[in-house]
């Protein structure tokens, strides 16, 4: 195996943070809005990624599962085309300087911000008693990503109100306690064309805690028992009815999986009520089959050799400490802590 890229050696180019929850499977919204991204990018930026357990805690969660799920995103992302060759990939709580750094930042965060994020108002309605950790969610995203000072973060439309408020709290912070320098960077969001996937109930945007998914790695009889039951125009009551695709969840999902040709035939036949939604859904389920056949296999193969995607987390782990610890080290510093007594500066 290659040795992992350290990304203190590629002086000059941007860098890249971002992260995903092992909060369920990794499902087609988290590839077109953000994985598929990660994998192109790697050739032009210096990137970072990791999967974020400590976020996932936030939500209800199943104890006994969370290491399994963790590896199974892990395993996942390299079958997507993350290559430890080029980026860091670990696992947030294998680095401690995230915990740390957040506590640090919490002290520069106002709680009126935290207060109107909409996913915390989505996500603590599923709460009777609402945990402190969900309000503090996007203080510990601000740490993740100032922790590498990063230049860029690729993520779905969902987080660019995080991402608005990583920037507030770096200003805050430089301004307090870096003379007004830019000693963090003000991340920038970079979106791609699948901002903001919906999921199957055409409700609400694909989530894994939302069981709207299609996952990346399904099967092909998977796929199509899920899609068979989604949302279409409501309008197409019968397969008579004509349709308008622009309101249809699957016709916007065909754009992503389907040739060009395909795609002006839906629209044309979905108004004309030519094919009915099953022959839509079908057509699309071939598509998506065929485009996720080459990352399924490989998660299958990968899946057979755990401890290869062990190793790899752990020299990411170590490679991505070796900056946090540095960061860590010099924000304690510019904040007046008393130095920490040598043995004890890199708690493991
Ligand atoms: P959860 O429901 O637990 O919050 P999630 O499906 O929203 O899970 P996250 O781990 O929160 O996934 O997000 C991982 C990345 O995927 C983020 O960059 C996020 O913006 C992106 N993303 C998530 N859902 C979508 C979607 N439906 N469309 C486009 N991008 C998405
Ligand atoms: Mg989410």
């Amino acid at each position: 195996m290659l040795a992992p890229a350290d990304p203190g050696n590629l002086p000059g180019m941007p860098r890249i943070f971002s992260g995903i929850q092992p909060s369920g499977e990794l499902h087609i919204g988290n590839w077109l809005g953000a994985v598929q991204n990660w994998v192109n990018l790697q050739h032009s930026y210096d990137c970072i990624f990791c999967v974020v357990d400590l976020h996932a805690i936030t939500s209800k969660y199943d104890h006994t599962t969370l290491a399994a799920r963790t590896r199974e995103m892990a395993t996942g992302l390299l079958a997507c085309g993350i290559d430890p060759a080029r980026s860091l990939l670990f696992v947030q709580s294998h680095v401690p300087e995230h915990s740390e750094l957040q506590w640090l930042l919490n002290t520069v965060t106002p709680i009126g911000e935290l207060e109107r994020m909409t996913q915390f108002k989505d996500k603590s309605q599923r709460f009777e008693s609402v945990p402190a950790g969900l309000l503090n969610y996007p203080v510990l995203m601000t740490a993740d990503i100032l922790l590498y000072r990063a230049d860029v973060v690729p993520v779905g439309e969902d987080q660019t109100q995080h991402l608005e408020l990583a920037r507030e709290v770096a200003r805050r912070w430089n301004a307090e306690f870096a003379d007004g320098e830019g000693f963090f960077p003000e991340p920038a969001p970079l979106l791609t064309e699948a901002k903001r996937i919906m999921g199957l109930d055409g409700q609400a945007k694909m989530s894994k805690s939302l069981n709207n998914t299609i996952g990346l790695l399904d099967s092909p009889e998977e796929i199509w028992q899920k899609l068979r039951p989604a949302k279409t125009d409501p309008a197409r009551v019968t397969r008579k009815d004509p349709g308008n695709p622009e309101v249809c969840n699957i016709y916007h999902l065909h754009k992503y999986f389907s040739p060009p040709a395909t795609i002006a035939e839906v629209a044309e036949k979905c108004r004309g009520a030519g094919w009915g939604c099953l022959d839509c859904k079908r057509v699309l389920a071939d598509n998506m089959i065929r485009a996720l056949a080459p990352i399924r296999e490989r998660a299958l193969a990968l899946q057979e050799q755990p401890e290869r995607v062990d190793e790899i987390l752990a020299d990411g782990a170590a490679a991505a400490r070796r900056i946090a610890s540095e960061t860590v080290r010099e924000v304690r510093d510019r904040m007046g802590f008393l130095p920490r007594p040598r043995g004890v500066a890199v708690p493991s």
